[in-house]
């Protein structure tokens, strides 16, 4: 099935119709459109020639399409799939310009592109960031809850090179294709866009959880695992009104900012020797109950293998920290599933309806104080991104990003 640019936008607009109402954003006092004059006959893009070494190449800046757009590339969020792919190159896609948590400004667009994926008007200056690229699978276009995600949709950051090469927001340019979506985000800070894609990974998670019924304002939540991943899944809960939140981690920092992010209480797993002792300190943090819901963010067999100990009977659990195959993991059926009627749900990317939802939880976050911008870290012009990408693998500090200014 041919999916036509009308045809996304008519789903999107209806979508979004759909959403429950928020108050509406505020509107951003419109950003001048800086680059617009002077677009250089080049662009330069980081590409992968070999595992670990990125060459930043120069390519002429092509002709547009009538549906394209060209960005001019501010920042780009440095992913755990980046640094798979840099180290090991497990996609296969050398020679390839990574980078998919990017954002940047309209600097040129093909006559026919007017508005964007959610039916909100573009223009030159405006800030945008992309989703997937569409092909022909129609379920992923279907935004349900319980439809198919996008883990199977292109991306720019994850296509092979071709003659164009602008593919990747590793980048100082991008050239957005007519059957991509783009969105228009000018309303958020650079640092909120930076974010909006691991965020919306989030917000899937805590809706596959909303799924399993236990999830309320009430409940007691642990978050097992404290890097980006499990630090945004506390700010979601945290604008959802889920105030009664504990952090598990070892790391003392991560564990900090887990309490900035909205954790009431933090436990480190090194502080206690073997599983009952570590359930013990969660129940405790919780005033003596174990948790209603769990998340679990860590890619570690061993936490998966824990989680069920701080679950109450009758609890919940979303796994969402094997976003790669991290091997197999030991539990017991019968303690941990069956006699605890454990409800389970697993989590992995997003939706395209998540994407919109991922903006209002920024601007939520923001309005009640949740530092969101401290999760970036470490900030590398676009000439270091080698280093970018060790920092990244030696898993110094949290979110690296690229950021060209
Ligand atoms: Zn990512």
């Amino acid at each position: 099935m041919d999916m036509t640019n009308n045809d996304i936008e008519l789903i999107v607009k209806q979508v979004l119709a759909s959403l429950s109402g928020d108050a509406p954003a505020a509107q951003p006092a419109k950003a001048a459109p800086a680059a617009a004059a002077g677009i250089p006959a080049t662009a330069h893009v980081a590409m992968l020639t070999k595992k670990e070494h990125f060459d930043i190449q120069e390519y002429p800046i092509p002709e547009l399409g009538d549906d394209d757009i060209l960005v001019k590339v501010e920042g780009c969020g440095v992913c755990g799939t980046d640094g798979h792919e840099f180290a090991r190159d497990p996609f296969g896609l050398i020679p390839v310009v990574l980078g998919h948590e990017g954002t940047g400004e309209i600097v040129k667009m093909g006559k026919n592109v007017k508005k964007d994926s959610a039916g909100k008007p573009l223009a030159i200056g405006d800030k945008v960031v992309t989703c997937m690229i569409f092909k022909d699978n129609p379920d992923i276009t279907m935004f349900d809850l319980n439809k198919q995600n996008v883990g199977g949709a292109d991306v720019y950051g994850l296509l092979p090179d071709d003659d164009k090469h602008l593919n990747g927001w590793f980048s100082d340019y991008l050239l957005v294709r007519g059957g991509s979506t783009i969105f228009n985000v000018s309303d958020l800070d650079l640092d909120s866009r930076i974010l909006i894609e691991p965020c919306a990974v989030l917000i899937h998670a805590v809706e596959r959880a909303k799924t399993t019924g236990i999830l309320r304002f009430n409940s007691r939540v642990v978050i097992q695992g404290c890097g980006p991943i499990g630090l945004i899944c506390i700010a979601v809960l945290r604008t959802m009104g889920t105030e009664n939140i504990v952090a598990v981690d070892g790391n003392a920092k991560r564990l900090e900012v887990a309490k900035k992010m909205g954790a009431c209480a933090t436990v480190n797993f090194r502080d206690y020797q073997g599983v009952e002792a570590l359930a013990g300190a969660v129940k405790d943090a919780f005033g003596g109950y174990l948790a209603d819901f769990a998340f679990q963010c860590t890619g570690s067999p061993a936490g998966h293998s824990n989680v069920y100990k701080f679950i109450r009977n009758g609890g919940g659990l979303c796994e969402l920290g094997f976003f790669i195959n991290g091997g197999d993991a030991t539990i017991n059926p019968h303690f941990d599933i069956c006699s605890k009627e454990i409800t389970t749900v697993g989590s992995w990317v997003y939706t395209l309806r998540d994407y919109a939802t991922t903006f209002d939880f920024l601007k939520r976050a923001k309005a009640i104080g949740l530092p969101l911008q401290e999760l970036i870290t470490h900030r590398f012009p676009l000439s270091e991104i080698n280093e970018a990408l060790a920092v990244n693998l030696r898993q110094e500090g949290l979110k690296i990003a690229v950021v060209n200014k």
